[in-house]
């Protein structure tokens, strides 16, 4: 791993800290090796309460010690952190990342609400972390100074276009078909009523299916310095939410632009290698698509947490009668696609520089009153 880019620990907001996503950025952050958690932030509901007592937490570990007693904020932009991360319901998430980034804060978002902008970076550091090239163009753009903000994927969108990165590299990508069997926490919490997912099968997510026929075309397009340019697939996806608690399997079918044997195409996602600079921070892997040989898998109880949840883990790979080769594949909804790419991605833009100009402006106003 590599030493961290500064000598202090940033310091890191959560926005929505207590939904799902948002636990989930908290204990990843309880003893992360960059950044400290200083501010958490949620509705009227949980604002003025610790976090321990507004928190419904989900999570096997206990809530980190760092953050139950943390003071549960509301969502004004005055929080004392160098930036945030935005767990934050989709109702609100739009108007209140923009006052962040506004009021000088780098956001780094888990919501679906900026993600299309066409100044905004949306964001898997192994897929297109050159896209970062957006922010300057952003920031000019809408009038913010230290300011702006980034966003990871739909959950299922995560998983599908990681496995679909060393694809697109080494043989070209033509068209992809895909189903989703998806899970019930990602629907946030209290999510699917138990009456309609028991022992059933959800046909129908809302929203879902044109996420994942469109975020794709942005995350393997390019930056080309001014706008960002489709990568122009033929996509088509079809959500179903079922009785899983955590973990969304996705059975795709790809049509390649060059002709390649089944070994060739599980050599490409066995051999996939981020390079030195992401193989650094300290939430990623150095190979982060998981190949398994054993005909039923990949499994949602048995394989969400590979690599910590960061991996996403691909089986059955075959021959397809319609497009050139299908598989199955697995990620976890809640690390890699939500908390765990948001972490990365925050931990790219610290390694870049993009967290220092705030934190320098942070530091120097609460040094002036020392100083004066
Ligand atoms: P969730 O469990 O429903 O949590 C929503 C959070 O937003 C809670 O902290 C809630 O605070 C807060 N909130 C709701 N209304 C608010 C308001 N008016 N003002 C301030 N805060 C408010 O949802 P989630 O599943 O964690 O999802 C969070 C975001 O990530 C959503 O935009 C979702 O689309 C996205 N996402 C989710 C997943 C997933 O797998 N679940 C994956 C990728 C992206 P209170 O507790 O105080 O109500």
């Amino acid at each position: 791993m590599q030493s961290k880019p500064s000598e202090k620990k940033w310091k890191a907001g959560v926005l929505g800290a207590t939904g799902v996503v948002g636990q989930r950025l908290v204990q990843m952050l309880g003893d992360h090796p960059w950044f400290e958690l200083t501010e958490v932030a949620a509705s009227e509901r949980s604002s003025g309460k610790t976090y321990a007592e507004a928190v419904r937490w989900h999570l096997d570990s206990p809530v980190p010690e760092s953050a139950r007693g943390l003071i549960v904020k509301g969502l004004d932009p005055s929080l004392d952190c160098d930036f945030m991360l935005s767990a934050l319901d989709s109702s609100v998430a739009g108007p209140a990342e923009e006052d962040f980034a506004r009021a000088g804060y780098p956001v780094v978002s888990n919501s679906r609400n900026h993600r299309m902008d066409p100044d905004v970076p949306l964001l898997i550091p192994e897929v297109n972390a050159a896209h970062l090239d957006a922010i300057p163009l952003q920031q000019k753009n809408r009038g913010y100074d230290t300011g702006f903000i980034v966003t990871n994927p739909n959950c299922s969108t995560a998983g599908l276009v990681l496995v679909l990165k060393p694809l697109a590299d080494a043989f070209g990508l033509e068209k992809i078909f895909v189903v989703t069997l998806q899970a019930i926490s990602g629907a946030g919490y209290p999510g699917v009523p138990a009456m309609d997912i028991q022992g059933n099968v959800v046909p129908f997510i809302s929203g879902e299916e044109e996420k994942m026929e469109l975020e794709p075309q942005k995350l393997l397009g390019k930056w080309d310095g001014s706008r960002f340019v489709d990568a122009g697939l033929g996509l088509s996806a079809h959500c179903n939410r079922v009785p899983v608690v955590v973990g969304h399997l996705e059975c795709v079918s790809v049509g390649l632009k060059k002709i390649a044997s089944l070994e060739e195409v599980r050599e490409a996602l066995r051999s996939f290698e981020v390079d030195a600079e992401l193989a650094s921070l300290p939430t990623a892997l150095r190979n982060p698509v998981v190949v398994l040989d054993d005909e039923s898998r990949p499994q949602p109880r048995r394989d969400a947490n590979a690599g910590n949840g960061m991996a996403a883990v691909v089986g059955r790979v075959r021959e397809c009668p319609l497009l050139d080769v299908k598989l199955t594949l697995l990620s976890h909804n809640l690390v890699r696609g939500a908390a765990g790419t948001a972490l990365l991605n925050a931990e790219l833009l610290a390694a870049r520089g993009f967290l220092n100009r705030r934190a320098a402006v942070q530091n120097q106003s609460v040094a002036e009153p020392v100083s004066r």
